[in-house]
């Protein structure tokens, strides 16, 4: 049997292999996993096809006799976030997240929010290709779609509990919020206001050309640089396209990776969230910033493998402060154990005012590495081998092999993985300074140049 699933979700090119009809099958193939009665909610972001999918879904879901619920546009947290607080069975969400955007998807949301987990994809794999779907007699199917109007509203609100709005509302912060001209439109600038922020925005218009790579990274974001310092904003940030991630742009304009505002998040966390457990789960891509900082606190970090499903799962099972990835994905438990983007400029707003300070002020009281990001072709075989090559070269060194191998050194440490998606060798370095993260890089380029 072939896989359907990726690392989140099915994902595909709308039109070319994502159609309509792999959706409906889809959806038939995932209301006979939940069955007959169960209350499924769908949404969808404004890529190109939502629409389309999200009807082929429900049609799917219908005919298994599903009660379906229809959110209409909404970020992907705010429906994981409807799910779980409302008591649904699951959910359905149409979005392919940062992918460039002729691309759509389809993830299914279980009922305490999380995607679904690995095994539940296999059975939801099973259906759709060996078409044995659990259909039902004609007289139970529903003619009837519930219409739920309030998702992005009522996710707003749920963050708005969590944080101090009095605090943050009399720091009167400016900021620049860069939207991907997606569903974070639709409860951002909202949150924002709510906080009394001055709130200008970039990319703010729901369209499916977007003007940027859905993707926020250091390069997709040179308008929202420009912007921050020309309008002397306190803060820029950039979503994704399903708003679950969120980066943010210091003051100066600086891009700060997800794993450094991470750390800096969950270092006031220890001292706001003192009932919390000491305890934070990140991946193994995340910078030695993290343990370098929280572990004089007492936190315990908990590497693990890339994904932000497995990091959710994870915390959910040993408990956690937080949990993330350095893509700007953040998860915090007291809100849910998904990424989650409003959450996430919530509390970094809260933390800025609280501690009276700016972004690249707070970002300075932390250690500063040199990052080098690179990636070789190269089949998955292969990739697996250069594994084992690096760990053998490395193994008097301090490393754990998770998923690849990652190395600690006093003045750099790297990471070697095999993309989960891609015929790619990963490899990720950072070095106190540039020197250092080059030597490392080129030691290592050495080895995958000579290595079998
Ligand atoms: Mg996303």
């Amino acid at each position: 049997m072939s896989r359907l699933f990726g690392t989140d979700g099915v994902r595909g090119v709308f039109n070319v292999d994502l159609t309509p009809e792999v959706a409906l099958k889809l959806g038939l193939a995932i209301g006979s996993y939940f069955g007959s009665g169960s209350r499924i909610i769908v949404g969808n972001d404004f890529r190109a096809g939502s629409l389309s999918l999200s009807n082929a879904v429900i049609s799917g879901l219908l005919s298994c006799g599903i009660r379906v619920y229809y959110a209409g546009f909404t970020p992907t947290p705010a429906l994981q976030y409807y799910i779980k607080e409302k008591g649904f069975d699951g959910g359905v969400m149409i979005t392919a997240s940062h992918n460039p955007p002729q691309y759509n998807g389809i993830k299914v949301i279980m009922d305490d929010g999380i995607e679904a987990s690995r095994e539940v994809e296999k059975v939801i794999e099973d259906y759709y290709f060996s078409l044995r779907f659990k259909r039902v007699k004609w007289r139970y199917v529903l003619n009837q779609v519930y219409s739920v109007h309030d998702v992005n509203d009522f996710y707003v609100r749920g963050v708005l509990k969590l944080v101090d709005k009095d605090l943050i509302s009399k720091r009167g912060f400016k900021v620049v919020a860069d939207l991907a001209n997606n569903v974070s439109s639709l409860t951002t600038p909202k949150l924002l206001r709510e906080l009394s922020v001055k709130v200008l925005t970039i990319n703010g218009d729901m369209s499916h050309e977007p003007y940027r790579t859905p993707e926020p990274n250091r390069e997709s974001l040179s308008d929202l640089y420009k912007v921050v310092t020309a309008v002397g904003a306190d803060l820029g940030l950039a979503h994704d396209g399903d708003a679950d991630r969120v980066v943010f742009i210091d003051e100066l304009g600086n891009f700060i990776p997800g794993d450094y505002s991470a750390t800096l998040l969950a270092r006031y966390l220890v001292e706001r969230d003192r009932d919390s457990p000491k305890r934070v789960v990140t991946a193994v891509s995340s910078s030695v910033v993290v343990e370098e900082v929280l572990k004089p606190l007492g936190v315990e970090v908990i590497w693990t493998k890339v994904g932000s499903i497995g990091i959710a799962r994870l915390m959910k099972r040993v408990g956690a402060l937080c949990g993330f990835e350095e893509n700007g994905g953040f998860m915090y438990p007291k809100h849910q154990y998904v990424r989650d983007g409003a959450m996430t400029i919530a509390l970094m707003l809260e933390y800025l005012a609280k501690e009276k300070t700016t972004l690249s002020k707070a970002l300075s009281t932390i250690p500063k590495y040199y990052l080098i990001k690179t990636k070789v072709p190269m089949d998955r075989e292969r990739a697996f081998r250069m594994v084992e090559k690096v760990k053998e070269v490395y193994s008097k060194h301090k490393y754990i092999d998770i998923d690849g191998v990652k190395v600690f050194e006093k003045d750099y440490w790297f990471l070697v993985r095999p993309s989960g998606t891609e015929p790619l060798l990963r490899v990720i370095v950072e070095g106190r300074t540039k020197g250092i993260a080059e030597k490392v890089l080129s030691e290592l380029m050495k080895l995958i140049k000579e290595g079998g």
